[in-house]
């Protein structure tokens, strides 16, 4: 394995192996990540709303469910990494991978319900640093679809142009639900501690939401 380092210094720190960077190094950051956390489950993730039991191999989705002692990982680099922990009856987790898509198609929603069929009914969520509403541009019509699906989700860049609020909306889903939220108030595209794949256009690695659950 080589030294940390060798990956252009956009990748310093990528988690993600299917974004341009040597394999050799995801391996490296993972590696130490997981030196701190324990073995932990990964998804392949592809902007939809399956979600999974995690398991040590990959599986795609976009959303990991998670028992007493397991990890699990979301990869994000401008979408919401949602962190969902679910106590009660017993303790259940989720990892999701909130992105436009999937913030429509209800993948949240969906996640939290999941944790309370399991038993687990009092749900707690963090939601991690993403694109915030004044920078997500996206074209008018995106925006007005995204309106239409889920009012108050379009909002407006600090340039003038629609976007689409996706944490703020986020927010809001959650609390309907009864889920005490905590946002990470940091914006990837703005802030140069996180990749941002609109910021470095395409060229950015990825960082990771990581829930871990007590055994
Ligand atoms: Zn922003």
């Amino acid at each position: 394995m080589r030294e940390a380092g060798t990956s252009p210094d956009s990748y310093a720190g990528n988690l993600g192996y299917h974004v341009g960077d040597d394999p050799d190094n995801v391996d490296l950051w993972r590696g130490r990540l997981q030196d701190e956390t324990g073995p932990l489950s990964w998804m392949s993730q592809v902007h939809g709303t399956t979600l999974v039991d995690a398991a040590p191999h990959v599986q795609e989705a976009d959303g990991l469910l998670l028992g007493p002692g397991q990890g699990g990982a979301v990869m994000v680099a401008d979408c919401v990494p949602l962190l969902l922990l679910g106590t009660g009856p017993v303790t259940r987790g989720a990892v999701v991978h909130v992105g436009r898509k999937g913030l429509l198609g209800g993948i949240a929603t969906k996640a939290v319900h999941a944790l309370r069929s399991a038993g687990a009914t009092d749900v707690r969520a963090v939601i991690g640093p993403s694109i915030c509403g004044s920078c997500y541009e996206v074209g008018e019509e995106v925006a007005a679809e995204a309106e239409k699906d889920l009012p108050g989700s379009a909002s407006t860049t600090s340039w003038g142009t629609p976007s689409i609020d996706i944490p703020g909306t986020l927010v809001r889903l959650l609390e309907a639900e009864g889920v005490d939220v905590d946002l990470v108030e940091a914006c990837t595209m703005e802030d140069e501690r996180f990749f941002s794949h609109r910021r470095q256009k395409g060229r950015a690695g990825r960082f990771a939401g990581v829930l871990v659950l007590p055994g």
